[in-house]
């Protein structure tokens, strides 16, 4: 399940190359290329999913498995005990720019509230 032209798919291929940092059967993290924290890593589901809402009707625990390894990431980079931010933007009024869902995981600074 992958969509010609889609970025994080062409990532999941190996055919683009990123950095990364952990990989379960069904999902894919890796480092953003323009971080805003001194963690900032993308998770995503190895299946193309074009936002959260496509994401959580996919009924067979894929949501589950992307949140799960967004934590691990996070205990992984030593922000699980401080404190990280999972962050799915989901639209384009929210910011979102590639239509393949995929959470930030933000930490390693104090982050304020609300996001801009
Ligand atoms: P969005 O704005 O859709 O929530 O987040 C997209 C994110 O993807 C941005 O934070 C952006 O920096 C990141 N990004 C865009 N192109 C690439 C790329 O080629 N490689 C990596 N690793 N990250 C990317
Ligand atoms: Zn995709």
């Amino acid at each position: 399940m992958s969509e010609a032209d889609c970025l994080f798919c062409k990532i999941v291929a190996g055919e683009i190359p990123a950095k990364i940092v952990h990989e379960t059967d069904r999902t894919l993290a890796f480092r953003d290329v323009n971080p805003q924290a001194p963690t900032h890593v993308l998770v995503v589901p190895k299946a193309h999913y074009p936002d959260a809402a496509a994401l959580a009707a996919a009924d067979h625990g894929l949501a589950d498995d992307v949140i799960k390894a967004a934590h691990a990431v996070a205990e992984q980079e030593g922000v699980a005990a401080s404190g990280y931010r999972l962050v799915f933007n989901t639209g384009a009024e929210a910011g979102q720019t590639v239509f393949h869902v995929h959470g930030h995981v933000l930490g390693g600074r104090g982050l304020t509230w609300p996001p801009g």
